[in-house]
């Protein structure tokens, strides 16, 4: 069985290691047998005609500028994948772009797409460390470094509950969003590194939703990845 993985603005939207997370799920997948074809999509670039999983990663403020444009022709595909139960991990900037807007520093608007109901506005102070939140998924575990607090819309679900650090905002113990399969998140890393319990979890969305039935997916030996986040946890910042 192949599972098609997208990665959306692999050169414009990758900071801070976010690309870690295509290897997270590429490895995982392997591990356990299964066919993995990666698709790097760039501006003006197709998605393929199977997407199984697609992930963003963070961008500087000049980085989202140039892909706003394309993501916005992608609005309505990408919002109808979304319904449809696709899942996708966007973190940090692309993040911000797939709620209404983020407002820069300089007053720039940059338009996102709608799926998380949230809005961003650039800060002057930076929310910068790591940062542990808890999820239905368990604690994940991860690095935060944004200038932007993001606000969620009074009926759209956190992706978790900071129990430290600042997550969204700083203000009101929020961190990350979800819609459906669709995850957003604060937390580099990569996030997936330190929380292949997370990562798991994304894999069995994307596995069942291609199958049509719950899978069990077999247990890996994540020993290295607890360990390391257990040490970040315990590192003051
Ligand atoms: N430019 C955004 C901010 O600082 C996103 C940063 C990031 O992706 N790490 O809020």
């Amino acid at each position: 069985m192949k599972v098609h993985l997208v990665h959306l603005y692999p050169v414009e939207m990758n900071i801070y290691g976010d690309t870690g997370n295509r290897l997270v799920l590429e490895q995982r997948l392997r591990w356990r047998g299964y066919d993995v074809e990666t698709h790097l999509v760039r501006a003006g670039d197709k998605l393929p005609n199977q997407t199984d999983i697609i992930i963003g990663g963070g961008g500087q403020d000049s980085g989202q500028s140039l892909i706003v444009g394309d993501l916005a022709k992608r609005q309505a595909q990408l919002q109808a994948m979304a319904k449809d139960g696709v899942s996708m991990l966007m973190i940090c900037g692309m993040y911000q772009l797939f709620g209404h807007y983020f407002l820069t520093q300089d007053g720039a608007k940059l338009p996102g797409i709608g799926i998380f109901d949230l809005v961003t506005r650039a800060s002057n102070t930076r929310l910068i460390g790591n940062i542990t939140a808890t999820t239905d998924f368990g604690a994940i575990v991860g690095y935060e470094n944004h200038s932007g607090l993001t606000w969620l819309g009074p009926n759209q679900p956190a992706l978790g509950k900071t129990l430290r650090a600042q997550g969204n905002n700083g203000q009101d113990g929020t961190e990350g969003a979800r819609q459906i399969n669709v995850f957003g998140s604060y937390l580099h890393g990569p996030i997936l590194s330190k929380n292949p319990h997370f990562a798991d979890a994304i894999l069995g969305q994307a596995l069942a939703r291609q199958t049509g039935k719950t899978i069990e997916l077999e247990p890996l030996d994540d020993h290295l990845e607890k360990e390391a986040a257990i040490r970040a946890q315990k590192r003051p910042r």
